[in-house]
């Protein structure tokens, strides 16, 4: 079957490779919608603690199941799925507690965990093998593409829950690529008060435009303004927003998340997953300040699904980010290329296998 394929850090082919076999309470999943993400470039260059090469990557992504391994009634040949992408081991205290995603076996194979696409092969293959744990049935009314944001909702979702987001309370995202956008459409649908996003620079411009689309009540362009933290809290009154959330990655989307909210206020950072970001802020913005701040790396039990259900009802849509389609895999490098350097507007680029 074909697959991208990377031999070695930074460098990618598309390759025929053995075709995976489901072992026991494992589904073998014929891929259908497929995309990239800025983790993907961390795995890439090898800055993903735990990635090895070679490698198969994919972690956002939905298909059909086409053949089961032993032990598997959670689903059955024919079903469409979408699937979440952190299995833990079932055994280590945070899984049994839900927390698959804090899971202290990471990358440890044999003891039933797998990150799919970063420590084990992903779906930017036309056919994958993953424990069923980590598949949901999507429902009726979403599509293959919809359903590739299986990974992506539950991620968004968790960050947003992390905060305690509370009704009427004023939220500031910051970073308006794909996880940012699900986070203010979440936010919205859990009876937000005001939602201001903020971007960075002629990149993100028309991202802006989308998250007003979306929800967002205001957006700013913080490379526009000469203090971004203030410029936001004015926003707010002076105040600052009850709750950030900041799915940019960079340290001074850090430092701005946790300089805008208000006194007491909850700062979830959730873009920075890759080592190497460093922070440099006053501590005072953080205690005198009595925030709460959270950090959030995927999602654990069940967020996925609880989104997909969001999604079904409409109270999240995820179509504005699927900006691009390709259908076949030997267009993987023009998709990598446009969602790397945001080229024409990409925000996901689907690839079809
Ligand atoms: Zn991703
Ligand atoms: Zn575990």
């Amino acid at each position: 079957m074909k697959a991208v394929y990377y031999p070695e850090p930074n460098k990618f082919e598309i390759r025929d490779i053995p075709m995976p076999e489901p072992g026991p309470g494992e589904v073998l999943i014929k891929v259908r919608s497929t995309t990239i993400c800025a983790t993907d470039m961390k795995v890439f260059i090898g800055n993903w603690p735990g990635g090895k090469f070679p490698h198969t990557p994919g972690h956002e992504w939905s298909g059909d199941v086409v053949a089961l391994g032993e032990g598997v009634n959670k689903v059955k040949v024919g079903d469409r799925v979408g699937v979440e992408v952190h299995v833990g081991c079932g055994a280590c205290e945070p899984c049994i507690n839900g927390m698959y995603n804090l899971c202290e076996n990471y990358g440890n194979r044999a003891l039933g965990h797998q990150h799919i696409g970063f420590t084990v092969p992903g779906g930017l293959a036309e056919y994958c093998a993953v424990s069923v744990k980590a598949v949901h049935r999507l429902p009726d009314g979403l599509d293959y593409d919809q359903g590739a944001m299986t990974d992506n909702i539950g991620v968004a979702l968790h960050a947003v829950e992390r905060t305690g987001l509370r009704a009427g309370e004023n939220v500031v995202v910051i970073g308006p690529g794909a996880i940012g956008l699900l986070a203010l459409q979440c936010a919205r649908a859990m009876s937000a008060g005001k939602i201001v996003v903020a971007g960075a620079g002629a990149g993100d411009a028309e991202r802006l435009q989308t998250a007003l689309k979306y929800g967002a009540d205001e957006a700013i362009d913080v490379l526009a303004v000469e203090n971004a933290a203030e410029a936001i809290k004015a926003k707010f009154d002076g105040r600052g927003a009850d709750v950030v959330i900041e799915f940019a990655g960079s340290e001074p989307a850090a430092k701005l998340a946790l300089s805008c909210a208000r006194r007491g206020g909850r700062v979830t950072l959730g873009g920075a997953t890759g080592p190497g970001r460093n922070l440099n802020i006053d501590l005072s913005v953080i205690v005198r300040g009595h925030l709460d701040v959270f950090g959030s790396v995927a999602n654990p039990r069940w967020v996925s699904a609880r989104g997909l259900r969001m999604i079904e009802r409409g109270d999240v849509d995820v179509r504005p980010l699927m900006t691009h389609h390709f259908n076949s895999l030997d267009d993987f490098g023009t998709a990598w290329r446009m969602t790397h350097q945001k080229e024409d507007g990409a925000i996901r680029v689907m690839i079809h296998p």
